[in-house]
């Protein structure tokens, strides 16, 4: 008897409902009794949509981030939120945003606004967390209520409770020490609050505790895998069993340590270490349940049950009770449910399972298991029908691209000449003065475009209608361009509403759902795109907007692109084929678009990578792989030009350090980059490295309201020039505009601007 469970549940709601909760409560428009009672009713919606399983998982709702939960949990709070003397939630938002709800206007004058919790990357997912703050005298204090709480609201909806925390040592992985501190030395004071926590929950009655710890799946050095022996020993004599759960990839050396550590249960990622299965198998103790997460939750594509019973019917020979069976991580990850999708091309659909059909996926195996396939022969002939219909498609092969990416060679990464040689051809071209000025892209997205598109998709503004509003706002940002003085001009991406969709919604490959939203942190989801096949590009993507905005001024007009790399890594991607190749076919795609551009006259071609970073793989060991193929498609779109023809990419804040002699292989002419608020330190990795090509570092954060002083741009360039020999240096705002309204970016730009020319003067 296979045992059914899940790690977590899409906690935004299947049509973002938390989202306009949350925001009604933080505009005031609403009452923190009506958001916790919207909390109440969403859990319990979840919870019945889970009641097929064994267990349902309990404590994995968070009104903002799970990880900011435990720490309050853990009574882990900064110090600059303690003497809050709101309510609790109001704190934990706080905490979250900077700020606590508007409507919180009693505490505004003694604790309102705060800085914001540092937030980052939940392994290598998109969502973010509220990174814990530790210092070397942080106190833990146990605050089960929250969970106390869910666990009898489960109670008394007759849930198979199992609550869900992050364990010990993944806690401390983390969150960051601001003193320097060693987060290590924590741990022995945190045991103590875990045990207690353990108690309360066995107290209310929890049989099996999930305790997740994907710290496992990274590299760790052995004093993270001592304290790992040393957590679960610590915790080995309470009274609930507990799930230790890994996901997001092998263990590989951690396999050992987890299997053995004195734990009721172990859950391994059985999509991505399947490998791993049959090892562990051999070092798990007899009394203990192995989990495995046979069922992506990271993607969108319907299992193929039928092969997955094949390698799983003998494991459950071989473990029978002991043998629990659940998605591969928590379903956070994918959208909730596919029966919302009424517009998705019936076909494709018909290959796609969200969360909710993830889950009836997970039950058709345990009743295959449990009673053997006859029992469930309509299902799985369905699920192989669909299975094989995707796998043949002709829209998902397309022998051309295919053939495209059989010749493949060196040669279509390479620019002609070498960037020392192109800069002077450049130079001669486009007559740029020193510090030349330019912007990332976006101007604001102001309320009239966005309602001139939403009017343009409901089909009541019809297609020439829309292009002159559009061009209407092109014009508009090139005569401001005018009158900023700025030197490399851009079209200003009115008509994108978003630099993935845009380019997704032209390519054939790509599909767009309807509700398919993602929780990225906060009440913050985004849609990605579904790349289902080879992807080709019908026509051009561009050019009539950049030829519309050229024409209208002598200056030079930016092109501007989406690089493969950050397409792919905001899209949800085909399992049947690697991300590198994927990858490519994006590179051919967008590389016609940047040889269209300069045949049309364009001669300066800005190609984003914002994600670049971000696709980095959870292990080191596997960096050099995906810097190869990212850095290789980058090469394939942009470098077919001529050397007058200048590329440029953008990337938004990263750490640069590890990754600058890849960025240096991308020899984009320029590069432009996020770093106004690490005060320019970010340039000492390009320093250090000599970097050759030129380089815009940011000098405004286009994140904040306020405006930039000219006196603070010129400081900044000159810490800049410090690192970077001036004759390289461009100037240019963190990223683009599109948040900010013009009020704000024209009095930034001027500064900009007049910062330029004062340092021009000097040189
Ligand atoms: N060109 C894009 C813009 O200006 C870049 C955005 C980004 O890097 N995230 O909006
Ligand atoms: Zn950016």
């Amino acid at each position: 008897m296979a045992i059914t469970h899940n790690l977590g549940f899409p906690r935004i709601g299947a049509k973002r409902e938390l989202k306009f909760a949350l925001e009604s409560y933080w505009k005031g428009l609403s009452s923190r009794d009506e958001l916790k009672a919207f909390g109440a009713e969403l859990r319990k919606r979840h919870w019945q949509e889970q009641a097929a399983l064994d267990f349902a998982p309990v404590g994995d709702f968070a009104f903002y981030d799970q990880v900011l939960d435990m720490s309050f949990t853990l009574g882990n709070l900064p110090q600059r939120v303690r003497d809050f003397h709101g309510d609790t939630l109001d704190n934990y938002f706080r905490v979250a945003r900077g700020r606590s709800a508007e409507s919180v206007e009693a505490h505004a004058h003694c604790c309102g606004g705060v800085a914001a919790g540092e937030m980052t990357k939940w392994f290598d997912t998109n969502y973010h967390y509220i990174v814990p703050e530790f210092s070397a005298d942080t106190q833990f204090r146990l605050d089960a209520s929250r969970l106390v709480a869910q666990l009898a609201e489960a109670k008394a909806l007759g849930v198979q409770a199992k609550p869900v925390i992050i364990g010990p040592v993944t806690y401390l992985w983390l969150g960051k020490a601001k003193d320097g501190a060693d987060r290590l030395s924590l741990l022995p004071r945190l045991l103590t609050v875990y045990a207690e926590l353990l108690n309360v929950l066995a107290e209310q009655g929890a049989e099996w505790v999930q305790i997740d710890e994907p710290a496992l799946v990274t590299e760790l050095d052995e004093h993270w895998q001592h304290a790992f022996t040393e957590a679960y020993h610590a915790l080995k004599s309470s009274r609930v069993k507990l799930l230790l759960a890994t996901y997001f990839g092998p263990l590989r050396d951690n396999l050992q340590l987890a299997s053995r550590l004195p734990v009721a249960g172990l859950h391994l990622d059985a999509v991505n270490a399947r490998s791993e299965v049959l090892p562990v198998l051999n070092y798990l103790a007899a009394h203990k349940v192995l989990s495995l997460g046979v069922i992506n939750g990271r993607n969108i594509w319907k299992t193929d049950l039928g092969e997955v019973l094949d390698w799983l019917e003998p494991v459950h020979e071989r473990l029978g009770e002991r043998l629990w069976i659940a998605p591969s991580c928590s379903l956070l990850h994918v959208p909730v449910d596919l029966d919302s999708e009424q517009k998705l091309d019936a076909e494709i659909r018909s290959w796609l399972a969200f969360a909710q059909q993830k889950l009836q996926e997970l039950q058709v195996l345990a009743a295959a298991l449990r009673v053997g396939r006859d029992a469930v022969k309509a299902r799985l002939a369905e699920n192989r029908a669909a299975i094989e219909a995707r796998r043949n498609s002709p829209r998902v092969h397309n022998p051309a691209v295919k053939a495209a990416i059989a010749q493949l060679d060196a040669q279509l990464g390479q620019r002609k000449s070498a960037y020392a040689q192109r800069a002077v051809k450049q130079a001669a071209l486009l007559k740029l003065p020193a510090f030349p000025t330019t912007t990332i892209g976006s101007f604001p997205q102001t309320a009239e475009i966005r309602h001139a598109r939403s009017e343009y998709k409901a089909g009541r503004l019809d297609e020439p209608g829309y292009q002159t509003a559009m061009r209407a706002e092109i014009e508009r940002s090139v005569r401001e361009q005018e009158a900023l003085g700025l030197d490399v001009f851009v079209h200003g991406e009115a008509e994108r509403n978003d630099m993935v969709e845009y380019f997704g919604e032209q390519l054939d490959g790509y599909a767009f759902s309807q509700f398919g939203w993602v929780q990225s942190y906060g009440s913050r989801c985004v849609k990605p795109p579904i790349l289902f096949g080879d992807i080709s590009r019908p026509k051009a993507m561009t050019i009539d907007w950049i030829k519309y905005a050229a024409s209208l001024t002598p200056k030079p007009m930016k092109g501007m692109l989406t690089g493969p790399v950050t397409i792919l890594n905001w899209s949800f991607v085909r399992d049947d084929q690697p991300r590198s190749v994927s990858c490519q076919q994006l590179a051919l795609a967008i590389r016609e678009e940047v040889l269209d551009l300069e045949r049309a006259g364009i001669r300066v071609i800005q190609i984003d990578e914002a994600a670049l970073r971000e696709g980095l793989p959870l292990r080191k060991s596997q960096w050099k792989e995906y810097l190869s193929w990212s850095v290789e498609s980058f090469r394939i779109t942009a470098n077919g030009v001529e050397d007058e023809t200048q590329i440029h990419t953008h990337m938004c804040y990263s750490e640069f350090n590890d990754i600058i002699a890849s960025i240096a292989d991308m020899d984009a002419d320029v590069i432009t980059i996020e770093t106004s608020r690490s005060d320019m330190e970010l340039l000492d990795a390009f320093d250090h490295f000599n970097y050759p090509n030129e380089i815009g570092p940011g000098v405004y954060d286009i994140h904040s309201p306020n405006i930039p002083s000219e006196a603070h741009i010129v400081q900044l360039m000159q810490k800049a020039a410090e690192r970077i020999p001036a004759e390289r240096l461009w100037v240019n705002p963190d990223c683009g505009l599109k948040t900010r309204q013009w009020g704000e970016v024209l009095p930034a730009l001027r500064n900009m601007v007049a910062a330029a020319k004062l340092l021009r003067s000097a040189v």
